[in-house]
């Protein structure tokens, strides 16, 4: 048996899509422009590739994008101004500062400078506390991403037994609650959970958010699981070039699983993808619209 491939590139482009005309369509009847800001501090070369790519997602969702690119020794103070000047911009309803900042600043301050209204990246204790508490928040963006593609495969995840290998703020604690949300049996595992192979071996949705590359292996997974693999690991090649591989063994999972995502071409495709959700979620309610159809 061969898993079925989950295929992220399709998936997003639908999403990328049903944003765009939601975008259209509170234009056309509120006059209402979403607008997304990113920061981006310093001249990270992925950092760089990722908010370009941001830029031309949201401009091709029909939305506007505002780019604030600061040096790398910008002060504390002079990125919190930014960051409190793009809170009160009314043509502005999605913040994102990219992470991660230089060494010498506070991330964490200035999170929580951002507007939690426009806190599109859901990194805000405020968005954060209220998805854990089960109230409508700003989710972060790669969990979401996550759960439309295990939905692609299973509609309903009420009942089913999930691992999160990963307990970042950014993924894993996000990803647990909105697993919750869904009424899935959730287990979190991390660096200090024991037999970890034997509780995956118990999971129909595994998802690996590590940074290791292939550390789960297909005898691992229960025959027939679902496998959303969040891993970005470069490796080098014979050839001095570099190749991208996921937190699990693709190949030994393809021969298991039931259902798996490719690095790349997975989870990565939709992490922007959902930002242009959240963006028009934020937008529509400061503007006080109802919460569009999309998801
Ligand atoms: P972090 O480094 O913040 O967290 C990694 C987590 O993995 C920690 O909770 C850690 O446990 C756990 N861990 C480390 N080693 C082991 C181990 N041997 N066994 C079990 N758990 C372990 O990473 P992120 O959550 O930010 O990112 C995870 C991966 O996802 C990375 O490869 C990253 O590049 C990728 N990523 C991909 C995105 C996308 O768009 N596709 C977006 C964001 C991230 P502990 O807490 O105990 O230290």
């Amino acid at each position: 048996m061969t898993a079925r491939i989950i295929d992220g590139k399709v998936i997003a482009a639908d999403l990328r899509a049903r944003v765009a005309d939601e975008v259209a369509r509170v234009k056309r009847e509120h006059n209402l422009v979403p607008g997304l800001a990113v920061v981006l501090v310093g001249s990270d070369p992925a950092s760089e590739v990722y908010v370009r790519s941001k830029h031309t997602q949201t401009q091709a969702a029909g939305m506007a994008s505002f780019e604030h690119k600061l040096p790398a020794d910008v002060s504390q103070a002079d990125l919190l101004a930014v960051v409190a000047k793009l809170n009160r911009d009314p043509a502005v309803h999605g913040i994102l500062v990219q992470l991660p900042l230089p060494k010498g600043l506070n991330t964490e301050a200035v999170i929580n400078a951002i507007d939690p209204a426009k806190d599109v990246d859901g990194l805000h204790p405020n968005n954060a506390g209220r998805l854990a508490g089960g109230f409508e928040a700003l989710s972060p963006c790669t969990p979401l991403g996550c759960i439309i593609l295990t939905k692609s495969v299973h509609p309903s995840l009420e009942g089913m037994n999930a691992i999160v290998i990963g307990r970042s703020n950014l993924v894993g604690r996000p990803l647990v609650q909105l697993l919750l949300n869904e009424n899935a049996t959730v287990t979190i595992a991390h660096s200090r959970s024991r037999d970890l192979p034997g509780l995956v071996k118990q999971a129909d949705l595994v998802y690996a958010a590590v940074g290791r590359p292939e550390m789960v292996r297909g005898d691992w997974l229960k025959p027939g699981a679902t496998v959303i693999d969040v891993g970005i690991n470069r490796i080098p090649k014979d050839d001095g070039k570099t190749r991208l591989v996921g937190d699990v063994a693709y190949q030994e999972a393809l021969g298991i699983a039931g259902a798996v995502t490719p690095v790349p071409g997975g989870v990565g495709q939709m992490t922007v993808a959902c930002l242009l959700v959240n963006t028009l979620r934020a937008a529509c309610a400061i503007a006080g619209l109802p919460k569009p159809a999309v998801s």
